[in-house]
This record gives C-alpha cells, structure tokens and sequence, in this order.
C-alpha cells in the first residue's frame, strides 16, 4: 500500500478541509473527492459510505479509468464513473471535488446557472456556472448529462438538484474554485432575494476576462 501514498493524502487532506469548511458533513459520507496521477490513468477517490469525519489514507481507494481496484479494499464511491467521465474529457483537469454545498446547491435546486457576476470567477471557473440536468446518483444517465456540458472548459458545474462539481488541475485548484464557487453562489442568492435587477459584467469585459482564462489555460 505504498505506490498511491501521495495522491492518496492529496485526495484525504483535501476531504478534510472541505469538511472543516463545511462542504462536507462530518457524520455522513455524501459528496466524493478524487484525484489522478498526473499523466497516468490512475485515480485516487474516497470511498463508498464512510463518514469523513473517520476516513483514512488507507480507505482511498485507487482505481483506473475503467473503475478497476489497483489499491485499497473498500469500494470506490458510487459517482466514480462521473469522476472517470471528467478525466476521459478534460486533459486539464486532475482533481474533481463533488459536494452539497449549501448557496451552490440552493441554485441547484431553482435552476440558475451562475452568469459572469465577478471578474475572478471568470479567470479562475470560467464564464459561466452552468447547470448540469439532473438524473439520478451514480447513473450513467448522470455521467451522460456531465460529459455533455465539459465541453465549455469551464471549472465548476452544478447539478440539478444534487450539488456541485468543481475541477481542478490539482487538488488545491479545485478546493479554491470550489471556495471561490460557495462565495460568489451566496452572493447571487442575496441578490436574487433583494428581488432587484442583476448586473452581470459588460460584454467587453467578458470577452476580455475570458481571453485571460484561455492565456491561463495554455
Ligand atoms: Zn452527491
């Protein structure tokens, strides 16, 4: 149990954080965090129905992309296929953090991609913050509808009625952008309450922020 030791603590101390941050609840298993080895297909993910709060390096699992046990004894998470779906797409990214995080998911749940508000979301997410259709937990219905939306090379989605997923080239990217997601989702949903008109950037400077995060992308 050696070979993974490193992404596998990528992928733990990333848990953690996210749930002393209140992303994830201590008590229960929902939500899953993954990683790949960088330049392999190999994939470190949490596990199926283990609380955080108890989780170890030794219970991240390491599968390939066809969701084949190469170490650790318990069973991957259910999404697994949703995580293996982004690798297959997005040469880009190598973290994939999935929460029920509460202003993203409030989104979720009326429906309201995230326009171009700020413009550190657009260099850092992307220009949007799109909604993924629902389906349910662990389908290949749910896999079908992520990959459908990877396209846009952004780095946060929301899934209907269900939470988040935020990439990342790395763990520590994906934590920030799932960060950066929570604040700026909050502040939409204040505003939305106000019940007053929305600003979304001018066109110049979306057109600008968005050439910055295609230089960045590079
Ligand atoms: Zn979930």
């Amino acid at each position: 149990m050696k070979n993974y030791d490193n992404i596998r603590r990528e992928v733990l101390e990333t848990s953690h954080w996210l749930v002393e941050n209140g992303y994830l609840g201590r008590l229960s298993s929902g939500g899953n965090i993954s990683a790949r080895v960088p330049g392999k297909e190999i994939v470190a993910i949490t596990p199926s129905g283990i609380p955080y709060f108890s989780l170890k390096e030794n219970d991240i699992c390491v599968i390939d992309l066809n969701i084949n046990s190469i170490e650790g004894s318990l069973s991957p998470s259910i999404e697994a296929p949703m995580h293996v779906g982004v690798y297959q797409h997005r040469s880009d990214v190598n973290a994939v953090i999935h929460t029920h995080q509460p202003f993203a998911n409030t989104l979720s749940i009326i429906n309201k991609p995230i326009p171009a508000l700020f413009e550190e979301v657009i260099v850092e997410i992307g220009h949007e913050v799109d909604i993924i259709p629902y389906a349910y937990s662990g389908s290949s219905d749910l896999v079908a509808n992520v990959n459908s939306k990877l396209g846009n090379l952004c780095h946060c989605y929301l899934i209907q009625n269900h939470g988040t997923l935020c990439l990342g080239t790395d763990a520590k990217q994906a934590m920030k952008n799932s960060e950066l997601l929570e604040h700026v989702a909050q502040i939409y949903c204040q505003a939305l309450a106000t019940g007053e008109q929305i600003q979304t950037l001018p066109q110049s400077a979306i057109a600008h922020f968005k050439e910055m995060r295609q230089l960045r992308l590079k």
